[in-house]
């Protein structure tokens, strides 16, 4: 093997970096001069820009997320642009799209989803691209992250069917089928616990849900069913150990909880509720 692979590796292995191997295939892809070339079996450096690659492997040994390096993640069917000003989208998250093509099984219907926190924009986009007739409001109260979901709504040609708005959910005043949402949900104590991966290089305000991680989805309760329709869905992913305290605090607001559904670990992350 070559000798600086050698000693990459070794220096992410030190970090105590997950998948060191997996990391460095993506960071010499990366700084590949050949058109990202697919580097796969032997690791190897004569395509590589060096210099590039030296910048990227010290932004990895210093803990920041692949994708906050090549600043591109891929989330349901596409690949969405990210910075430090968003949370990378999570496979988890993508079972709020399965859930939604669940629900709404036609998929031309023509009908309006509100999509609270979008971040990145990968949810309202993701449901964008499965349903051409839909019309998306995304909201998000970070300027910066709005920039984002922007420059992703531009990559991927959205613009007819998503509006973006920089709004606290309370102020909204129209009415959806559905609600989907991603909201922070960390308690204080759980982020100043996470990897240095999330605490150091992503958003508190998307992670961090007041002192027991629940402080939204108890503002979601008082506020989300006057923006539903009869027989709207809110669709919303949850934090380990939430399925409880959230099936109580959304109880009596009027929605009901339709399913729970659990992630590829067995935990319960994503709630489906519906407005009778
Ligand atoms: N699942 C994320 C994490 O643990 C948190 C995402 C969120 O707060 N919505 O890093």
């Amino acid at each position: 093997m070559n000798k600086l692979i050698k000693e990459s590796l070794t220096k992410l292995k030190q970090k105590n970096i997950s998948n060191p191997e997996l990391d460095l295939r993506i960071l010499l892809k990366h700084a590949s001069k050949k058109n990202n070339e697919i580097i796969l079996s032997n690791l190897n450096v004569d395509n590589i820009d060096i210099v590039k690659f030296k910048s990227y492997l010290q932004q990895r040994i210093n803990r920041q997320p692949i994708a906050k390096i090549i600043k591109k993640k891929p989330f349901w069917k596409n690949d969405f642009y990210v910075n430090n000003f968003v949370l990378d989208p999570r496979p988890e998250t993508e079972l709020i799209i399965e859930e939604v093509l669940n629900i709404f099984k036609n998929k031309n219907l023509k009908f309006k989803i509100l999509d609270i926190g979008t971040g990145s924009g990968c949810i309202a986009i993701s449901l964008a691209k499965e349903f051409k007739n839909a019309s998306i409001t995304a909201i998000d109260i970070s300027k910066e992250a709005l920039e984002v979901a922007e420059k992703n709504l531009k990559i991927h040609n959205c613009y007819n069917q998503i509006q973006l708005k920089m709004i606290d959910f309370k102020n909204i005043k129209s009415k959806f089928d559905l609600i989907v949402s991603n909201p922070p949900y960390l308690s204080n104590e759980q982020f100043n616990n996470a990897d240095p991966e999330v605490k150091n290089f992503e958003p508190k305000l998307a992670l961090v849900g007041g002192d027991d991680g629940l402080k939204f989805y108890r503002e979601y309760s008082n506020n989300l069913k006057n923006l539903m329709n009869k027989s709207s869905y809110f669709v919303c992913e949850i934090g380990n150990n939430q399925r409880q305290d959230c099936e109580e605090i959304f109880e009596n607001s009027g929605l009901f909880l339709n399913k729970v559904i659990n992630d590829l670990q067995g935990i319960e992350r994503i709630l489906s509720f519906l407005k009778i």
